[in-house]
């Protein structure tokens, strides 16, 4: 896998995946899988900062979560896909780099200020539930990418991972201020400083037409639904129109996945048309024909989550033979942050019986 570039991004086990994971970052991996050295992280740990009491839970997603890549086309021979508990070095660079970024910054972070609100934590949120924000830069700058697919929401994170790389080859290898971010894997720094690449849909909107598309929200259309209850949920989808002669906002959810999932063109231009100058197009017109299309998107995944269907067995070897790849590159970074660091005593390897 050497030689190619290498890129790093994941999902949190808090339910099955959706079609805004799709659209926002999976369809990209799968792109990718063949040209890039890839590493897919099941982020099992930061599932325990909003359901700490239901790790059972947590335990069943991290298998479904794989089903869903293997649904989706990503695979395993090619990408090494992994769990985050398995990967030690994850965290103990995470507690480095917690002494690198001033308090008030982490909690200044816009992604997790919106997820305090729209999740409803309130003042009642746990300690480690800031400190996953800490964590993500941890389980990117460990695998040392150049790149990060992931959805908009997620950039004010690769912001911040980007400021520890710098930091941290700043203050423990000695590269200069004003190094171009570029520069500092060249100037001798232990981590380069990763790109956030956002998809073309960056936020697909959930079916209640406000939030973003969420696995904890409710409002999510999930790869694994079946056709009817694909059809279901696209009659839900929100947009307030009252009648088929009412000119239309093209800009509303309905049309942001009419744009993301219907894939003729002209047909999606025909639709806009009519639908902005109110030419007796109903919603529900315009929602059974989306609703096919998704349908069609959706049915060859459907056929290959069956395969892995009852079997936890496969699951679970796909995700040892990752978690042993990914601890040998994980292993090799914290390797060269402890040297950095002066931290570097004896050498360790990890294997699992
Ligand atoms: P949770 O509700 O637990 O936060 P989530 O649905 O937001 O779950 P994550 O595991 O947090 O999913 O996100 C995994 C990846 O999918 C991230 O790169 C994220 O940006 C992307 N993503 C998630 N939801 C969307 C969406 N609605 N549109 C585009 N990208 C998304
Ligand atoms: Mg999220």
């Amino acid at each position: 896998m050497s030689g190619k570039p290498r890129i790093l991004t994941g999902d949190t086990p808090t339910g099955r995946l959706h079609l805004g994971h799709w659209v926002g970052s999976v369809k990209r991996r799968v792109e990718l899988q063949h040209t890039h050295d890839c590493y897919f992280i099941v982020a099992n740990y930061h599932a325990f900062t909003t359901r700490s009491e239901r790790s059972a839970e947590i335990r069943s997603d991290c298998l479904e979560i794989v089903r869903d890549y293997l649904a989706m086309g990503i695979d395993p021979d090619a990408a090494t896909v992994f769990l985050q508990s398995e990967i030690p070095a994850i965290h103990e660079l995470c507690f480095l780099f917690a002494m690198l970024l001033p308090f008030n910054r982490v909690m200044r972070n816009p992604t997790l200020k919106d997820e305090i609100k729209v999740k409803d934590l309130g003042e009642t949120y746990s300690f480690g539930f800031p400190l996953y924000a800490v964590g993500q830069c941890s389980d990117i700058l460990s695998f040392r990418p150049v790149g990060v697919p992931v959805g908009e929401d997620q950039v004010p994170h690769l912001e911040m991972t980007r400021e520890v790389a710098r930091r941290f080859n700043q203050v423990y290898c000695g590269v200069d201020e004003h190094a171009e971010d570029h520069d500092h894997a060249k100037l001798g720094g232990v981590f380069p400083v990763p790109r956030a690449e956002v998809g073309k849909v960056g936020r697909l909107v959930g079916i209640d037409g406000k939030n973003k598309m969420s696995k904890s929200l409710g409002n999510a259309i999930f790869i694994s639904d079946p056709p009817k209850e694909v059809e279901k949920k696209v009659m839900k989808i929100f947009t307030g129109r009252q009648s088929p002669t009412e000119p239309g906002d093209v800009n509303n959810a309905l049309f942001q996945y009419v744009e993301a999932f219907i894939p003729d063109a002209a047909r999606v231009a025909e639709l806009k048309d009519r639908y902005a100058r109110g030419d007796n197009i109903g919603d529900g017109h315009v929602k059974k024909e989306l609703a096919a299309c998704l349908n069609d998107l959706l049915e060859p995944m459907r056929k290959r989550r069956a395969q892995f269907e009852g079997r936890d067995d496969l699951i679970l070897d796909i995700l040892r033979k990752g978690c042993a790849r990914a601890n040998e590159t994980a292993e090799a970074t914290l390797e060269a942050a402890r040297k950095a660091c002066n931290l570097h005593f004896f050498p360790r390897s990890i294997g699992y019986r």
